[in-house]
């Protein structure tokens, strides 16, 4: 016969055997061992069992218990705490068999083991709540940087809005918000160059309220601003979406016609001169603006054409003021 009882002893697992005919139940040496307590020295009965068990894990246990015997589970395994001598719990795998059965097919002996898994069990615990804290972490940072995204989008947004305003700001007249003449230069440019490559016609027209000093005089430096607000946006009013008016300084407009030829631009400029001559400017106060147009002429310096637009206009104001000369 193999003596089993030197078996037990040896084995690490702790061994026990519920008779529930008697009621007893039998622990190896190793079921004391792993819990710290002097072989043999708890009552041989399952309460002794229920007494060790962590009050959290009790009912959980209970169940498990519970569910085998009733044959509701194919198995007895179930992990949870016990209570060692030193008063801290130790995790262990708990899981048995029945052996044998009554007639009526309830449990008349079980035989089960302890296993200690305590290390691997604080082992996965903390691996989890690493696991746990660097998905925290992960989801704390990637708010983060959604959060600093948004607020470099918005940064951006708010930039280029301000260059926008920038580039408006370096082109536009303060006041009349008309191109101002840095612009103005730059698109003369740019049409001298379309009318170059296209062998296109383009016309100026540099336009003068005449005697504006009047009005200043007669209202007020403040109401003859307002005056050449509203003069501004008569001329805007009166030309084509491809035509570019600019303040060129003082109560001077200059406009640029592309596509147009010298008698067309000349009627453009005679229909704004009436317009604006009928036009009620700021409360009552009429003005009539003298006006010179010239033709570029292919292969003149845009200097030479500026000189014969500046003249063609010294020659209107000769004539009377109110009335258009070509150059
Ligand atoms: P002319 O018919 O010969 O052009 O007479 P004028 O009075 O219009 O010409 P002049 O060059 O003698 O005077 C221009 C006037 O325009 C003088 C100046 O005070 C006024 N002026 C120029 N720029 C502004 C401005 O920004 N605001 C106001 N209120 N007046 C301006
Ligand atoms: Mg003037
Ligand atoms: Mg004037």
């Amino acid at each position: 016969m193999f003596p089993l009882g030197y078996v037990l002893d040896v084995i690490q697992e702790g061994v026990w055997d519920w008779d529930a005919r008697t009621g007893k139940v039998e622990r190896s040496p190793g079921w004391y061992r792993m819990l710290g307590y002097p072989v043999d020295s708890f009552d041989n009965n399952v309460l002794t069992w229920e007494n060790i068990i962590h009050p959290d894990d009790y009912p959980r246990v209970m169940d498990v218990f519970e569910a085998y015997i009733r044959g509701a589970t194919p198995k007895y395994e179930v992990e949870y705490r016990c209570k060692k001598r030193d008063g801290d719990y130790l995790w262990i795998v708990d899981h048995g068999n029945v052996v044998e059965r009554f007639q009526d097919g309830s449990v008349a002996r079980m035989i089960g083991a302890h296993t200690n898994v305590h290390e691997q069990h604080i082992a996965q615990q903390t691996l989890q709540q690493q696991n746990k804290m660097l998905l925290e972490d992960n989801f704390n940072l990637e708010n983060v940087i959604r959060e600093r995204t948004r607020e470099l989008e918005a940064l951006n947004r708010r930039l280029e809005r301000q260059m926008e305003q920038s580039r408006l700001d370096a082109n536009t007249d303060t006041l009349t918000k008309l191109h101002n003449r840095r612009k103005f230069d730059e698109e003369l440019e740019k049409e001298i160059s379309r009318a170059l490559r296209y062998s296109s016609a383009m016309s100026l027209v540099l336009i003068d309220a005449d005697f504006f000093k009047k009005i200043n005089d007669n209202y007020g430096h403040t109401q003859g601003d307002v005056t050449l607000k509203k003069l501004a946006q008569v001329i805007q009013a009166h030309i084509r979406a491809t035509d570019v008016a600019a303040r060129w300084g003082g109560e001077e407009f200059v406009l640029i016609l592309p596509e147009t030829k010298l008698q067309q631009a000349e009627a453009i400029a005679n229909k704004l001169r009436m317009e604006i001559e009928s036009t009620e400017i700021a409360g009552q106060i009429n003005i009539t603006c003298s006006m010179g147009v010239a033709q570029f002429v292919p292969g003149e310096h845009r200097d030479q054409l500026l000189k014969r637009l500046d003249a063609a206009l010294y020659q209107a104001k000769s004539q009377g003021r109110n009335c258009v000369v070509c150059s």
